[in-house]
């Protein structure tokens, strides 16, 4: 069985990964800049910091496990996705990754759009004042009460995704007497996850309505009839943690030539592309990933290229990056509890959260790096397998880390990059209390959202 999201290969395999873990870091102490958000550095007194505050403070203060914002690094990357795509494109922050009241305020403040995904996360969305016009409203199966919603709040755009939907929001939109804005998200064929991407003909997965087969020219041709519906554009999103635009080009090839088909057959250019998410940021040192300048410029080349090459205007891009905004703009920050050193294997670190907090290492074998971060070190560094402490043996935080063979009780290690899908995908497996998100900038730091308390817990169960 594969539980893996990425191919298959050395890296993935239950051995020490190659590269990165086969040998331990020169320094235990240093930082990688690539891993850590931008305002996270090591005091004097060997207590890593953020924004200027230091995490014995913020542990004191806040209690662990928590993850830890940077705000200013969070509105640094939005701000770099914005500018580098101009004015003639739009920035969709992907709402999945992680989403608060205060980040959609962020993310307006910054000139951001918002993709939501359900009426918890368009419910987010309004209540912190992200103009609706601003929303794009995605899913598989969205519920008619959704729809709904949407479409009253007067949502810029919903991307439909299958012929259900097609009729159903266009009805819904009738019934309103609006005519709503709607993309089609198509499955080009093109699965990209890390350094390589696969082109097929077919895609097997449960989002978007297939190109092959003349499937996604069909859903095309209904939803031009439907008066409810005005059709302004393709949508497609091909994958997660890419590093390379090679899938995009695919892509955005097959996509241009559904555009060119639409003209030939309707007459009609549609005025949008919208190239989805999926832009990789660095877990570990390993990672490579790309400036938004340099991916803005390479999309934008590809689409200009494509649409020459099939003599048709460039329609206006958009992109949904989530990840490589949020992600290495947090991290989580753990007490150790217990260690069990196993010989000739590896020792085993167990932290005050684990999989409740972060699901990725057991849901797609995901990688991170950890670090003592209450003190410095000098000892030798140790293999070391980071664990929380819930009920199942797959309750990884980090599957292979050096950190110092003195490690305690009662020292404080962080994993970087858990800013997306890390609290958004948080559980209360074992009745664990979710942690809080904490914002810090300039010294200051508050809380965005609060942990969750037994009350929380005891509330939903009514007895
Ligand atoms: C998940 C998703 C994104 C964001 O993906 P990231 O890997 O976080 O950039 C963007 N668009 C769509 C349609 C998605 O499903």
């Amino acid at each position: 069985m594969s539980r893996s999201a990425h191919p298959a290969g050395p890296r993935h395999a239950d051995v020490l990964p190659e590269g990165h873990y086969s040998a331990p870091p020169a320094d235990l102490n240093t930082l990688d800049p690539k891993v850590w958000a931008e305002t996270v550095d090591r005091g004097d007194d060997g207590v890593v910091r953020v924004g200027g505050v230091d995490v014995k403070a913020l542990a004191e203060e806040f209690g662990t496990p928590a993850y830890f914002l940077d705000e200013t690094d969070f509105r640094a990357r939005a701000r770099a996705w914005r500018t580098a795509f101009g004015q003639d494109a739009d920035v969709f922050y992907a709402g999945k990754a992680f989403l608060s009241r205060a980040v959609v305020r962020w993310l307006h403040e910054e000139g951001l759009n918002l993709d939501v995904c359900s009426g918890g996360e368009l419910a987010t969305a309004l209540s912190a004042g992200m103009p609706a016009d601003r929303i794009a409203f995605h899913g598989n199966n969205k519920s008619t009460e959704e729809i709904h919603r949407a479409i009253e709040a007067g949502v810029g755009r919903i991307v439909l995704d299958s012929f259900q939907e097609i009729v159903r929001v266009a009805h819904i939109a009738q019934e309103l007497g609006k005519r709503q804005r709607v993309q089609i998200r198509v499955t080009v064929g093109v699965e990209a996850h890390t350094h390589e991407f696969i082109a097929t003909a077919h895609e097997d997965q449960k989002f978007g309505i297939p190109l092959a087969g003349g499937q996604a020219a069909e859903a095309v041709r209904r939803a031009l009839k439907l008066d409810g519906l005005e059709l302004i554009g393709i949508h497609s999103h091909i994958g997660s943690q890419i590093f390379d635009t090679s899938g995009f080009e695919v892509a955005a090839h097959r996509v241009v030539g559904l555009l060119k088909d639409i003209r030939d057959e309707h007459g009609v250019e549609l005025p949008e592309i919208d190239l989805g998410g999926g832009l990789g940021i660095a877990y570990t040192s390993a990672d490579d990933p790309r400036e938004p300048h340099e991916i803005a410029k390479a999309l934008t080349e590809i689409v200009t290229r494509e649409c020459e090459g099939a003599r048709l205007r460039t329609p206006r891009i958009s992109v949904e990056p989530g990840r490589a905004i949020v992600g290495p703009t947090a991290f989580t920050l753990y007490e150790v509890g217990t260690i069990k050193p196993l010989d000739g294997l590896r020792t085993y670190v167990s932290v005050d959260g684990g999989m409740s907090d972060n699901i990725r290492t057991a849901l797609y074998d995901a990688e991170y790096s950890v670090a003592l971060v209450s003190r410095t070190s000098d000892a030798e560094p140790m293999l070391a397998r980071v664990v929380g402490k819930h009920c199942e043996s797959g309750d990884i935080v980090v599957k292979d880390a050096f950190l110092p063979a003195d490690l305690a009780p009662g020292d404080l290690i962080a994993v970087p990059a858990t800013g997306a899908y890390c609290r958004s995908m948080a559980s209360n497996y074992n009745h664990a209390l979710r942690p809080p998100v904490v914002a810090v900038r300039d010294g200051e730091a508050r809380v965005i959202v609060r942990r969750e308390t037994e009350e929380d817990l005891l509330r939903l169960d009514v007895g």
